[in-house]
């Protein structure tokens, strides 16, 4: 059996119980079920920490899947005592750190609809995120990008998620705009992120955290505009007011 994912489910869920199945390598830790992200699709993974049930807290340095993709695997700090498999404890996602991801996420989905170019490349942050994007032609100015992106926060769309069976994507090719990063296959099914009523604003593939609403995101502004290539072009993002 896999980790259950719940954060796909819940992103909201910070704090949950769970049972520790078996160890992987000198250090991480796999539960029958997990509240913490796994590093992927540009989302760095979560750091938190685990409480026994004694009260003993252990530090989780990092999240990524096992090497067969089906396990989640927390990472302990180096050096620490692993609770024994068949431990109830209590996983404590770093909410801070996790809540400014969803939002710079949800972030970077906007700037796919404020920039509607190819994306061959993103990478979210917790100060900063960046989007490569294929641009042939005139690129869009940072203010243009930034007002547009401030109306879609402004505009408190919702944001939510459903999956579809591989046909299905299959059926409907526009909804993948990565122009090399396949949305992971082989499980069945393919879990699309939607914002607006009915996805109308935007809808693709995703497997990250994202926020409710689009108001949640705050202010944020395109910070640098670099040429990365030919017609490659990374948009980075940053929190807060546009710089005086
Ligand atoms: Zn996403």
């Amino acid at each position: 059996m896999a980790s259950e994912r719940v954060y796909q489910e819940d992103a909201y869920l910070s704090t949950m119980e769970a049972t520790l199945v078996r160890h992987e390598g000198e250090s991480g830790l796999v539960f029958d079920r997990t509240n913490f992200f796994a590093t992927g699709g540009g989302q760095p993974g979560d750091i938190g920490f685990v409480e026994s049930e004694d009260g003993d807290r252990l530090k989780i340095v990092g999240t990524v899947y096992s090497e067969d993709k089906e396990d989640v695997v927390m990472m302990a700090e180096a050096g620490t005592t692993l609770p024994e498999p068949g431990a109830t404890v209590v996983l404590h996602v770093d909410w801070k750190r996790r809540y400014r991801l969803m939002r710079m996420h949800t972030a970077c989905h906007l700037l796919t609809v404020a920039c509607p170019f190819p994306i061959t490349g993103a990478a979210v942050g917790e100060e900063e995120s960046r989007i490569d994007f294929d641009i042939a032609d005139a690129v869009p100015d940072k203010a243009s990008v930034t007002d547009a992106l401030l109306e879609l926060v402004a505009a408190n769309h919702p944001v939510f998620s459903r999956w579809i069976t591989e046909e299905e994507l299959d059926a409907n090719p526009g909804l993948v705009k990565s122009a090399n990063v396949r949305p992971p296959r082989g499980s069945g099914r393919i879990r699309l992120v939607c914002i607006g009523e009915n996805g109308s604003v935007d809808t693709q593939p995703c497997g990250g955290t994202h926020v409710q609403e689009t108001s949640e995101v705050g202010e944020i502004h395109i910070g640098k505009i670099e040429n990365k290539g030919k017609t490659n072009r990374r948009f980075r993002i940053r929190f807060g007011p546009v710089p005086a």
